[in-house]
C-alpha cells in the first residue's frame, strides 16, 4: 500500500500489509476528477441508482417518529431478526430461530464478524476468484490466509469440485462462494452446489460463508440455490448472508445479516458488541418493512437491469480487443481486456496491466472502471451497469473512441 509506505512502524502491519478498496478508490478518484471539473461517468461502484420504495422509506420515518432512537440489542433488533427468519423460510426454505441471526451494518460487517471470530493467523480461506474486491483484504486483515483459486471465463468463473478438493488442507476453514458473484455475474445451479457439497462432506473441517446478496438480481428463470439449502451437514457449518442494499435499493442504510450455526452467531455477536454495538436503529426498522413489505417494485429493477446488462454487454463486444460474455446475475459486465494489453496511448505510454487501461480509461475518457486485477483476475475490467442507460450509452460510446486511439 504505498500511501502507507514511510509510516511504518506506527501502523499496524497487517493494515500495511493490506489494499485498500479499489472500488471505493476508483470512485474516490472519480470524485476528485470530478470536483475538478472533469465530465465523469462513474461505474466503479456496484449500487443500484434506483430510489428506496416509498413504503421502506415512510417506515423510517415512522422510526423516527416513534423515538426508535437508543441503543438496540447487538444482533439487531428481535422484530427485524423475525423478520429476517421469515425471509430466509419463505425465499430459500431455511429455518432460523432468531438467536441464529446476527443483524449487521451492511452485508460487509457480517462477513468481517464472521472472519474476525474465527480466524487464526495462518487459517486458510478458499476463494475462488475473481471474488468481490474486499474478501482476501477481510480475510488478511483477520490473520487468515486466502488460497486463491482461478475460476476464469472458460469455466463460467465458477469454481469446479476437483479445485476444491486440491485446495483443502487441515487448515482449510472457510470456503467462500458468492452467487450471483460479483464481479463475474455467475450464479451457480442447485446441481452445481451439489457437487462442491459433495467434497465439503469429506472435509468436515471446512465451513461455508454463502454471500447472497445478488439474490435477487438474476436473469433467467432458474431457481435460486444456496449451499445451506443442499442438505442438513452442509446447514450444519453454513453462514448464508444476505441484505437489503441490493435487491430494495438500500446501499447507504447499511443493513446486512448472517444466519446459521448458534455457537458461530454468538461469537460473531462478541466481535460486534466490541466494536460498532449494532446496525442503526433507523435503518433497521426500515429493513422490517423491507423484507415484509410488497415486492412489486423488483420486476421493474430487474427487467432495467437485464436491458442495460444487454446494451452494455453488445456494446462492449463491438470494441476490438475487449470480449464479454453475458452474466447471468449481479450488475456487472466483466469483458476480458487481453487484446488491447500491450499497446500504447496516444503519449506513447504503454498499456501493460489492465491497472493501466483502467487508469487510461479514467483519465483520457472519463470512465471510470474496476481492474480485474482488483478483483485477482488480471486482464478483465469490471463495468457496473446499475447506472442511467444515458450514462451507460456515454459510456460505451466514450470507452470505443479511447480504445480506438490505441497503438
Ligand atoms: N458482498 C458482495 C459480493 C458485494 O458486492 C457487496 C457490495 N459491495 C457486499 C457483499 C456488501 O454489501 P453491503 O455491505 O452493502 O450489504
Ligand atoms: N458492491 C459494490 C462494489 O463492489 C459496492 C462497493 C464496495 O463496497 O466495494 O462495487
Amino acid at each position: 500500500m504505498s500511501e502507507h509506505q514511510g509510516m511504518h512502524p506506527f501502523f499496524a502491519e497487517r493494515v500495511l500489509g493490506a489494499r485498500p478498496s479499489a472500488t471505493k478508490e476508483m470512485t474516490r478518484l472519480a470524485n476528485q476528477l470530478q470536483r475538478e471539473g472533469r465530465s465523469i461517468v462513474a461505474l466503479s461502484q456496484g449500487e443500484p441508482d434506483f430510489e428506496t420504495p416509498a413504503h421502506i422509506r415512510q417506515a423510517a420515518k415512522a422510526a423516527i417518529d416513534r423515538h426508535e432512537s437508543r441503543y438496540t440489542e447487538v444482533a439487531g433488533t428481535l422484530a427485524l431478526r423475525e423478520a429476517v427468519a421469515r425471509k430466509f423460510e419463505r425465499d430459500n426454505g431455511l429455518r432460523f430461530s432468531p438467536d441464529q441471526i446476527q443483524v449487521g451494518g451492511g452485508a460487509k460487517q457480517i462477513l468481517y464478524n464472521a472472519l474476525q471470530a474465527t480466524l487464526n493467523v495462518g487459517d486458510e480461506v478458499v476463494l475462488p476468484v475473481p471474488a468481490w474486491v474486499s474478501y482476501p483484504e477481510m480475510v488478511r486483515l483477520a490473520g487468515g490466509t486466502p488460497v486463491l483459486l482461478r475460476c476464469g471465463a472458460a469455466a463460467g468463473f465458477k469454481l469446479t469440485p476437483q479445485q476444491l478438493d486440491e485446495a483443502i488442507t487441515p487448515r482449510t476453514k472457510w470456503l467462500m462462494l458468492n452467487s450471483p458473484a460479483n464481479p463475474s455475474g455467475a450464479v451457480y445451479s442447485a446441481r452445481e452446489l451439489a457437487a462442491l457439497a459433495e467434497v465439503l462432506l469429506r472435509h468436515p473441517q471446512v465451513w461455508v460463508m454463502a454471500d447472497d446478496v445478488y439474490e435477487k438480481i438474476r436473469y433467467d428463470d432458474a431457481p435460486f440455490a444456496t449451499p445451506a439449502a443442499l442438505a442438513p451437514e452442509i446447514a450444519a457449518r453454513t453462514l448464508t448472508i444476505n441484505g437489503v442494499s441490493k435487491a430494495y435499493a438500500m446501499t447507504g442504510w447499511r443493513i446486512g445479516f448472517g444466519a446459521g450455526p448458534l455457537a458461530l452467531i454468538q461469537a460473531m455477536n462478541l466481535v460486534q458488541s466490541q466494536s460498532t454495538s449494532h446496525a442503526c436503529s433507523i435503518s433497521q426498522a426500515a429493513a422490517i418493512a423491507a423484507l415484509d413489505g410488497p415486492m412489486d417494485f423488483l420486476p421493474g429493477f430487474v427487467t432495467a437491469f437485464r436491458r442495460r446488462r444487454d446494451r452494455v454487454v453488445e456494446g462492449l463486444n463491438r470494441i476490438e480487443g475487449l470480449r464479454c460474455d453475458l452474466p447471468p446475475g449481479a450488475f456487472y459486465a466483466f469483458p476480458g481486456c487481453q487484446g488491447l494489453l500491450g499497446r500504447r496511448d496516444g503519449a506513447g505510454r504503454l498499456l501493460a496491466t489492465d491497472a493501466d487501461l483502467a487508469l487510461y480509461l479514467l483519465r483520457e475518457a472519463g470512465v471510470a472502471l474496476v481492474p480485474g486485477s482488483a478483483f485477482e483476475l488480471p486482464g478483465h475490467l469490471r463495468l457496473s451497469y446499475a447506472a442511467s442507460d444515458e450514462s451507460l450509452d456515454e459510456a460505451l460510446r466514450r470507452i470505443a473512441q479511447a480504445c480506438a486511439q490505441l497503438r
